[in-house]
């Protein structure tokens, strides 16, 4: 019987133990939290988006996202909802593609996921973190505090550095890179963004909805739409999450980031000025920022008219037309500077990671070192928001548990 060491266990861990140990391994999960599965309780604010009914290779980031293609084929939709089921856990399949537990509680995810490798045998040490892995002839010795262990395959599965308080270490890239492999650099993804502007902190706490467009060496590359959110470091939101991974990326990579936020985006620009000029017309003795209170929230109207050096108290109707049309630009098109990420600890993911290029997508075993896998973050492939990470996490554990059990 085949003696694996599976280090990590989080999403993709428990999916190859799993696997594995239901092909007749002999299965040893470390993980070095009091319990597995962390990062499965916090997920989707504790209702885990596990997975999405649609996927492909293009919700993913990473020098090379197709190396996705097959994992993700070998676990389609209908696939996982059976696995699934085989575990006692039932789904509920949003409109939008996005599957949670039926319970709308993360918590059923991990009881299911427990159970079922306890039944399948797998042994789980908690509170034992891995130091180090080395190979010997055949033999791969896996040690930890107070052990040396062998075995005849090893999964790294640690996942990646974001959100550190719940145990997120970065010691996979360190293994990895000791058998020869590379680290792509890492950066925060699915996080809040820094911004440098003298006013944004004031509107802290001012939530509204918007069309964020994320601009790199001033190109437009990406426009999302949704929830923002102004803090006192900078911006946060779901818009905000959809297009930090560029952001973050060009961040990291010495490149200008900005975003443009247009406040009221069903309007095009012409029909927008149309409105505010019916407005003000309507309203003449009224000042300029109680007359913008009726298009936009109050705090973002303050700012937003300083920004165009207007003030407050100036009534409508002695707005110049220049003063007009500047008011309408900001309202569709306010820019801020993005200074940096809000960094690993509130990130949700990391880009980057141990390279693909010398993993096998058909196995996920190393091609450098026989006998050695990898499986979910720990790997240079970050997804998007919506299920995506824990898709490939399931996706890429389940061909390793399997690939290591058949060998
Ligand atoms: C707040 C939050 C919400 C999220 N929500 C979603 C969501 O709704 N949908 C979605 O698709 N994705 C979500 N994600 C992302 C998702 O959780 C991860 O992509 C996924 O967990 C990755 O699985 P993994 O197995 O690769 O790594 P992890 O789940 O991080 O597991 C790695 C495990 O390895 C352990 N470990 C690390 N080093 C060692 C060591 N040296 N020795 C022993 N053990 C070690 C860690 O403690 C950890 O338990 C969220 C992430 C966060 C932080």
């Amino acid at each position: 019987m085949k003696k694996i060491a599976i280090i990590g266990g989080g999403a993709s861990g428990l999916m190859a133990a799993l696997t594995a140990a239901r092909a007749g391994s002999d299965v040893t999960m470390y993980e070095h939290n009091s319990g597995v599965g962390k990062k499965i309780l916090a997920s989707g604010n504790g209702r885990c988006n596990i997975i999405n009914t649609t996927v492909s290779y293009e919700d993913y980031a990473g020098a090379d996202p197709q190396f996705v293609t097959y994992a993700l084929k070998q676990l389609g939709f209908s696939y996982f909802e059976k696995f699934c089921h085989s575990i006692g856990l039932l789904l509920d399949i949003k409109e939008d593609g996005r599957c949670y537990p039926l319970s709308n509680e993360a918590k059923s995810v991990l009881i299911a996921f427990k159970s079922a490798v306890s039944d399948a045998g797998v042994r789980i040490c908690t509170e034992t973190i891995v130091s180090a892995i080395s190979k010997k002839d055949t033999q791969f010795i896996v040690e930890t505090d107070n052990n040396k262990m062998l075995y005849d395959k090893v999964l790294i599965a640690t996942g990646s550095e974001a959100a550190p308080q719940l145990g997120a270490t970065a010691d996979g890239y360190i293994f990895a890179k000791r058998f020869g492999h590379e680290i792509l650099p890492t950066y925060p993804s699915l996080v809040q963004l820094h911004l440098v502007s003298k006013n944004h902190h004031k509107m802290a706490g001012v939530k509204t909805t918007a069309e964020v467009t994320l601009i790199i060496d001033g190109k437009s590359k990406e426009k999302i739409q949704g929830d923002i959110l102004f803090a006192a470091y900078g911006i946060s939101g779901l818009a905000i999450l959809d297009i930090s991974q560029k952001a973050s990326y060009a961040l990291h990579t010495k490149q200008r980031v900005s975003i443009a936020l247009n406040l009221l985006p069903r309007y095009d620009r012409a029909t927008l000025t149309n409105m505010i000029e019916k407005l003000f017309s309507s309203v003449p003795k009224h000042d300029v920022h109680t007359a913008l209170c009726g298009l936009i929230p109050a705090k973002i109207a303050t700012y937003l008219l300083e920004d165009a050096a207007i003030s407050l108290s100036s009534t409508v109707s002695s707005l110049s037309p220049k003063e007009i049309k500047k008011l309408t630009h900001l309202i569709g098109e306010w820019k801020f500077e993005v200074s940096d990420t809000h960094g690993f600890k509130h990130a949700e993911v990391s880009g980057g990671g141990v390279s693909t290029a010398h993993i096998n997508n058909k196995t996920m075993e190393s091609t450098l070192i026989e006998g050695l896998y990898f499986a979910g973050e720990v790997l240079d492939i970050v997804g998007r928001r919506g299920g995506y990470n824990f898709n490939f996490a399931w996706a890429s554990g389940m061909i390793a548990g399997k690939e290591m059990a058949k060998k």
